[in-house]
């Protein structure tokens, strides 16, 4: 039986929603049960539906283009000088590949950069550029690339469920603390 991690595997990690979902795990689990088909994904563009479909024993087909079309990789590049340093890019960042802190400059690891894009639109002043990757990678270049936004996207998502986990807990014992207190006002008057 295929695997989610080998269909996973195949995918490009670009973890740029286009194939309608959150990333190329939801993607590849679409797949796997059979919900979503394997011409989704732009960027892995014919290469990557070739792959899924010799691994699935299906027949190959055309990208669908109402999800994208194939394009070189590109990276993003913030004009320094223009950013307000609202940190909108870094909450957008899918792999943790922007550096910086509120009210500071922004500036992207190209080294990690997958060139999704979903930092484009949220910046307010336009100051995120994706510009074509300059040198052309080696296969062994462009797995190396996959394995490290793969790592870094589910690092992302681990650390987003405990932030989420935390801040539950604070708001459960914020209400506790507030139930607490009306007990006590309650037992104040009642002995008054
Ligand atoms: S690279 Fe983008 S379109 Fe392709 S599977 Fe991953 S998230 Fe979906
Ligand atoms: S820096 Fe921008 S383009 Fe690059 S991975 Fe992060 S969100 Fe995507
Ligand atoms: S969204 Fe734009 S302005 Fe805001 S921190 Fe990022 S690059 Fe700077």
């Amino acid at each position: 039986m295929i695997s989610i991690d080998q269909i996973n595997a195949i995918l490009p990690q670009t973890q740029c929603g286009q194939c309608g979902y959150k990333g190329c795990k939801p993607y590849a689990e679409a797949i796997a049960l059979g919900r979503a088909d394997i011409n989704q994904c732009p960027p892995g563009g014919d290469e990557g539906i070739l792959e899924l479909a010799t691994l699935l024993e299906l027949k190959t087909k055309p990208l669908n283009p109402e999800f994208g079309v194939h394009k070189p990789k590109h990276v993003a590049f913030i004009v320094e000088e223009d950013c307000i340093g609202c940190a909108k890019c870094i909450a957008a960042c899918p792999v943790d590949a922007i550096l910086g802190a509120a009210k500071l400059m922004h500036t992207v690891i190209s080294a990690e950069c997958t060139g999704c894009e979903l930092c484009v639109a949220p910046c307010p002043v336009d100051c995120i550029e994706m510009k074509p990757l300059s040198i052309a990678l080696s296969l062994a270049q462009k797995s190396a690339c996959k394995m490290t936004a793969m790592r870094r996207y589910e690092a992302r998502n681990r650390r987003k469920a405990y932030e989420a986990l935390e801040k539950a807990e604070k708001v459960r014992k914020q209400k506790e603390a507030l139930l607490l207190m009306h007990s006590d006002t309650g037992i104040d008057r009642s002995s008054a």
